[in-house]
């Protein structure tokens, strides 16, 4: 039998001792089964990792074994070794940063991934990679309603990305190609006379793009945010840009965000893609955690400004159920994206490339290899459906609004911020030490997971409620449990 002949070969001429298909079989159940028990368990466990640092390396042997290691002990080290160290992003009651919330379909999908080890750098490599990635990208635009610029059959397109990071900075060597009428990828940024602009409450990710591009930070322009709402002031941008080209130098991006990390701020897109339209600046959107919510009608308003972007990103790896690494990104138009990243070696040419009629995603990513992560989002997609990921969004939304209404009827505790989607950022009454002292009581307890952020320049407490197993007994539990940290 061919599986027999494959077992054979794979012991006799290799050299290495591979592990046959019927120990993969063997050992894939014990791990699926391991992953379905950690599930099973993982609301008994303590939220976060409560190790130091260096404990689990102590454990492990400080050099390769000499001898391969049996499956069982390495199992047995996940157990002993690996689980003391995991702060358990799974958990119901992990409220901390956003989501990364994972799904059985998603996780399957990743390993049939890894299982077709599959490189998908071209078309040619492996041809369903790409299409399915371009298909899957023109779904999820159909369900979030973007703009028609944005599917695979315009001039424009979607691409998975590893990171809304990574989003960023391809959006900036799309920008500088388009500032510098394509020379900046040839000729490099010269005299550094490119600008970026973003809000001051933009995701750090704007800045390290900045630095990577060679832009330099002196040439990012952090525009205030209006208090109250902390968008950012667009009379503040056109300003900013206006005296800068006045000085001779060259706006390159401008990125809006649509849902900030810190409190969910939403900038106003409309009025800053007018701007960038009128003095030609690439104008990205950054919508890595808030975007998704747009499959639900009721947030459409998030999209609103979003026809006049160049380029969008949202992160179905935060709150849409797919393991980490996902992010969607769309451009309106892709050929300053090309032009800013297409190297052609020899080795990689093709016929397929040549005809014209492909996509080749190296060309819209920092590195060439690329996983095939369409597979994930395929069965994450098509698993729950439109409705079940309508009714995934609003069951946190609704449990957001639930707490928030808790903490905003009880004097010792203030709601600091708009909470549109199912981030609440609150502080208890009193300074930013007492607000320290319950946010580290909190974390703790290891009865739930808090993360914080400073806005006004106080200190807040941002309980972010997007878990793929929370109920409301969750949320509950954790505001019963903020209440008594604080009376302590
Ligand atoms: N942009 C925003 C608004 C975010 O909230 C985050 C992360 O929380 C990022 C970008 C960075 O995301 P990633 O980890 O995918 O690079």
């Amino acid at each position: 039998m061919a599986h027999s002949a494959w077992e054979h070969s794979v012991h006799c001429t290799t050299g290495a001792d591979h592990m046959t298909t019927s120990e993969f079989r063997m050992y894939g159940r014990q791990v699926v089964d391991w992953i379905a028990d950690y599930y099973n368990h993982i609301e008994e466990r303590s939220v976060h990792a409560r190790v130091r640092p260096n404990e689990i390396r102590d454990g492990l042997p400080e050099e390769i074994p000499q001898q391969g290691v049996s499956f069982e002990s390495l199992m047995a080290d996940i157990d002993c070794l690996v689980l003391p160290g995991i702060t358990h992003w799974q958990h119901p009651r992990f409220f901390g940063y956003f989501p990364a919330n994972a799904s059985f379909p998603s996780i399957l999908g990743e390993l049939l991934s890894a299982g077709l080890g599959v490189q998908g750098m071209s078309w040619i490599t492996s041809p369903v990679a790409t299409d399915l990635e371009r298909l899957m990208l023109d779904w999820l635009a159909q369900l979030l309603d973007l703009p028609q610029s944005f599917r695979s059959d315009e001039p424009g397109g979607g691409v998975i990305q590893d990171s809304a990071s990574s989003a960023v900075l391809v959006a900036l060597v799309a920008g500088l190609n388009r500032a510098s009428g394509g020379t900046a990828s040839r000729h490099g940024v010269g005299n550094s006379n490119y600008t970026v602009y973003a809000s001051k409450e933009a995701h750090s990710s704007v800045e390290k793009a900045v630095q990577i591009a060679g832009v330099g930070g002196q040439n990012l322009r952090l525009v205030p945010t209006s208090s109250g709402t902390l968008a950012m002031r667009s009379d503040l941008l056109e300003a900013a840009i206006r005296s800068d080209i006045a000085a001779g130098m060259a706006p390159a991006l401008v990125v809006g965000t649509v849902g900030t990390t810190s409190t969910t701020a939403v900038d106003p897109i409309r009025e800053i893609g007018q701007i960038c339209k009128e003095t030609g600046v690439w104008l990205h959107v950054d919508a890595a955690y808030a975007g998704v919510a747009a499959c639900c009608p009721e947030f459409r308003w998030l999209n609103e400004g979003v026809d006049l972007a160049d380029s969008y990103c949202t992160n179905p790896h935060k709150w849409f159920l797919t393991n980490f690494d996902c992010d969607a990104f769309w451009v309106a138009d892709r050929r300053d994206m090309i032009n800013a990243l297409s190297v052609m070696p020899e080795y990689l040419k093709n016929m397929a490339t040549e005809s014209g009629e492909v996509t080749d995603y190296r060309d819209w990513q920092i590195p060439l290899g690329r996983r095939f992560r369409a597979l994930k989002l395929w069965f994450t997609l098509s698993w729950y459906g439109a409705q079940g990921l309508q009714a995934h969004i609003r069951h946190h939304v609704a449990l957001a609004q639930e707490f928030a209404s808790w903490v905003g009827s009880d004097n010792r505790f203030e709601v600091v911020s708009a909470h549109p989607l199912s981030l609440v950022c609150f502080r208890a009454c009193g300074d930013d030490a007492v607000n320290e002292r319950l946010y580290r009581r909190l974390n703790e307890t290891g009865r739930i997971f808090v993360s914080h952020t400073i806005v006004d320049g106080r200190f807040v407490i941002r309980m972010a409620i997007g878990g793929t197993l929370t109920e409301r007994r969750h949320v509950r539990e954790a505001w019963e449990l903020i209440k008594d940290c604080f009376g302590k």
